[in-house]
């Protein structure tokens, strides 16, 4: 019998928020706390439509910038077979990742 983690490590959720949160503005808090001091490697996440924030801590901020969403990525056509098998929270975030595609990129 495989373990439990073996199984889940087949479906890298986690990976997916990461990348999906750079292009949302996703207002889901992390379960991890926020280090007060700057973590020294920055990882954002969009959290309005002008700011991103570091998710490791609580110096990291920065205005909005836009990245490009990699349409031939694995992440991304993972994410569109899941949707294919009828998962309506992934359905849903493809929608909303299109739509912000959609809108032109703010000016940096
Ligand atoms: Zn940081």
């Amino acid at each position: 019998m495989k373990p439990y983690t073996q199984n889940m490590s087949r479906r890298p959720r986690y990976r997916w928020r990461t990348w999906l949160r750079g292009h949302l503005p996703w207002v889901l808090v992390d379960l991890c706390p926020k280090g007060a001091k700057d973590c020294g490697d920055h990882e954002w996440f969009r959290f309005n439509e002008d700011t991103d924030l570091c998710y490791h801590c609580e110096v990291g901020e920065r205005p909005h910038q836009h990245m490009p969403i990699d349409w031939d990525s694995d992440l991304w056509r993972e994410l569109n077979r899941l949707a294919d098998e009828g998962d309506e929270h992934y359905q849903q975030l493809i929608r909303q990742v299109r739509r912000e595609e959609a809108e032109p990129p703010h000016a940096a």
